[in-house]
């Protein structure tokens, strides 16, 4: 059997020997294992909804991104909160409890033994109904998980990635639920990615409805000068797990952290910038657009904090 290696870059493609590929390449329904689906761990190739399912239709959808380290699912609770904040927030009920959700999460990566890698909780509304109202339609929760290593290749990772600005902007909170994990936020994420590899870069850099610094596309942003962290308060976008994790770590580090409005004219002003977020964890970036940036000791001390927290989290 043949899959298709797409090169971004030249917008090329070819083939490749499946027994030669990185499974990075295998496409994601293409897999083995168990996948759990309300309430019962099934085939990998059986985790299929109906093509006319409310949440692909109209992104009635929420999901949680997680990663395993040493077999252990960093800050599990957390993002199970946050599930089912995004979900309440939606208007919808998860049918199980946190514990539950919990335990599948856990089943979920002993059965695919995932010592390192990334889960995937995701709930959305079922087929009963197919117009805009969808108060009838019933909650389904699946959770999937399989081995993975960085976001960024990691020698890019290291170096630090480049960032466009996007020209889409996170909405005003009045105009969307932007503190969740809802499926729909990130169609503009996928906009601005994709506009960002198309022009070389490696992510975007997104700016609030009033064009301050806001995210990245699926990280949040801090800026380095000297000794202290600035980053934008996060008032139209989520305040990530990874985030929070990272401001704990610096306040014990004794180092100063600025938490307001930052404006795109400030961006000269800084010498390092990083991104947070479960998939990146800490990656340093090196430019955004015209603006240049330091992988500074302070941002490589941070990571290797943050490394280590992650690492350790069963003696913690
Ligand atoms: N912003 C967006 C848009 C994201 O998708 C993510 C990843 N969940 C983050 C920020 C970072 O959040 P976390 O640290 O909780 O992963």
């Amino acid at each position: 059997m043949y899959f298709f290696k797409t090169n971004k870059l030249s917008k090329t493609f070819f083939l490749i020997k499946e027994e030669r590929i990185n499974m990075d390449l295998v496409p994601f329904d293409k897999r083995n294992g168990k996948i759990w689906l309300d309430g019962r761990m099934i085939n990998w190739s059986d985790a299929k909804i109906h093509i006319l399912s409310h949440g692909l239709h109209y992104a009635s959808c929420v999901f949680e991104g997680e990663r395993v380290y040493d077999g252990e699912i960093f800050k599990l609770r957390e993002h199970t909160d946050r599930l089912f904040y995004s979900a309440e927030t939606l208007g919808f009920k998860i049918p199980f409890s946190k514990d539950e959700i919990d335990k599948a999460c856990k089943e979920t990566i002993s059965i695919q033994k995932v010592k390192n890698g990334y889960m995937r909780p995701v709930a959305w509304r079922g087929s009963e109904m197919m117009a805009i109202s969808a108060q009838q339609t019933k909650i389904h929760v699946a959770v999937a998980a399989w081995e993975w290593g960085t976001y960024f290749a990691s020698d890019i990772k290291s170096k630090g990635i480049k960032l466009d600005i996007s020209k889409w902007r996170r909405p005003h909170p009045s105009m969307a639920p932007c503190k969740t994990k809802a499926a729909g936020l990130y169609m503009i994420c996928t906009l601005s990615k994709h506009e960002a590899e198309s022009k070389g870069f490696h992510d975007s850099l997104m700016l609030d409805h009033a064009g301050n610094v806001a995210e990245a596309t699926g990280a949040n942003i801090f800026f380095v000068k000297g000794k202290e962290l600035h980053t934008p308060t996060p008032d139209s976008f989520l305040d990530g797990i990874t985030r929070r994790t990272i401001i704990d770590i610096a306040k014990r580090k004794n180092l100063n952290i600025s938490e307001r409005t930052i404006k795109v004219e400030e961006l000269k002003n800084f010498e390092g910038c990083f991104l947070t977020g479960t998939a990146a964890e800490v990656t340093p970036v090196s430019q955004i657009n015209n603006y240049q940036f330091k992988v500074t000791d302070l941002i490589k001390d941070l990571s290797i904090a943050y490394q280590n927290l992650v690492k350790k989290q069963k003696a913690a």
